[in-house]
């Protein structure tokens, strides 16, 4: 069967796209491999409506939401391979099946490339995040580590300082100039150079040297990449932003490639839940009127 659009990527972008077009009553068939970004965060914040609920539970509400739309089909399972097939695209899922849409919506999102650090990757979601926004209330303006992986932490660190009294882990990373000194003092915030061992606890931060420095959280910047392949392999252009790849698309949120369209984490910054939602529906909007005009 030719779909009006397949959807790779069910989560928050990819149901919201999904979402404009089972309206408009086209065919959509979604791809969702069950791996949302947030999948190691119990709350969710900041999302209007839905703020401090579980993200799982935003999913599965907005899942069950879309079936009651009879020309919604869901496959659980992986989208392996996806090219242009005529004026259409045919996309390959990890059993081999193959599927034919008008148009295609990548919802990938991307993945977080953690520092290598002992004890951190456990923590990630519940005491280590990226996000000062998604998580810097619930520290309670208690003492937060920010863990440098680059130079560019330095941005992270000043805005972080919104949220508590911070300490800039080094780490090795990198070593900040006389300039950077200054305005992190004037900001308050402390320098620890010495190398980090692991993560204990709570959200302890054992140096190299034996001292112990408890956190109320931590913070650190992962690189972004997308998830998989099937931009590159489609011949989508990418484009570097601060926080590592991303699908370049136009406004309407259609990539290089024409009748192929990507939006939330993998197609724009910065990433919440939020503008993952908000991006989706202007996705599924432009598809549906690519397909009507
Ligand atoms: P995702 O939610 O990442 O979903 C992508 C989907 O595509 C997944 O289901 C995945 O399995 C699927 N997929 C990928 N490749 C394939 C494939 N080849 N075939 C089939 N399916 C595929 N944001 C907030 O607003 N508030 C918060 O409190 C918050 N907390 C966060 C905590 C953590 C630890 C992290 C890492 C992020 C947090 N975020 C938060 C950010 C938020 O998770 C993302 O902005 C949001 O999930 C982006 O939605 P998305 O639909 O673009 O991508
Ligand atoms: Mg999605």
């Amino acid at each position: 069967m030719l779909h009006d659009a397949i959807v790779i990527g069910g989560s928050y972008a990819g149901m919201a796209a999904a979402l404009q077009l089972l309206r408009a009553r086209r065919k959509v068939i979604v791809v969702d491999a069950g791996a949302r970004r947030n999948r190691f965060a119990s709350a969710s914040h900041g999302f209007l409506g839905q703020d401090g609920v579980d993200p799982a539970e935003i999913a599965r509400t907005a899942r069950e939401q879309l079936m009651a739309y009879p020309t919604l089909t869901w496959l659980e399972g992986t989208a392996t391979d996806a090219k242009r097939q005529g004026d259409g695209f045919a996309v390959t899922t990890a059993n081999s099946e193959l599927y034919r849409g008008k148009r295609l919506i990548l919802a990938t999102g991307v993945s977080d490339a953690l520092p290598p650090l002992d004890g951190l990757a456990e923590r990630w979601g519940s005491s280590v995040f990226h996000c000062p926004y998604c998580h810097g209330y619930e520290l309670n303006e208690g003492r937060i580590g920010v863990i440098a992986t680059s130079p560019d932490v330095l941005h992270h660190v000043v805005l972080s300082t919104e949220w508590g009294d911070v300490t800039l882990l080094l780490n090795g990373a990198f070593e900040p100039d006389a300039d950077a000194r200054a305005e992190l003092a004037a900001r308050g915030v402390t320098i620890e150079a010495g190398p980090i061992a692991g993560i204990e606890g709570h959200a302890d931060v054992r140096l190299q040297d034996g001292r112990v420095l408890p956190f109320a959280g931590l913070f650190t910047a992962t690189r972004n990449v997308p998830s998989t392949p099937l931009a590159e392999t489609l011949g989508c252009e990418l484009e570097t932003t601060p926080f590592g790849i991303q699908i370049r698309t136009d406004e309407s949120k259609q990539t290089t490639v024409r009748g192929a369209f990507a939006c939330g984490d993998v197609a724009r910054v910065p990433h919440s839940v939020s503008l993952a939602v908000g991006d989706g529906a202007m996705a599924g909007v432009h598809v549906h009127r690519s397909l009507v005009f």
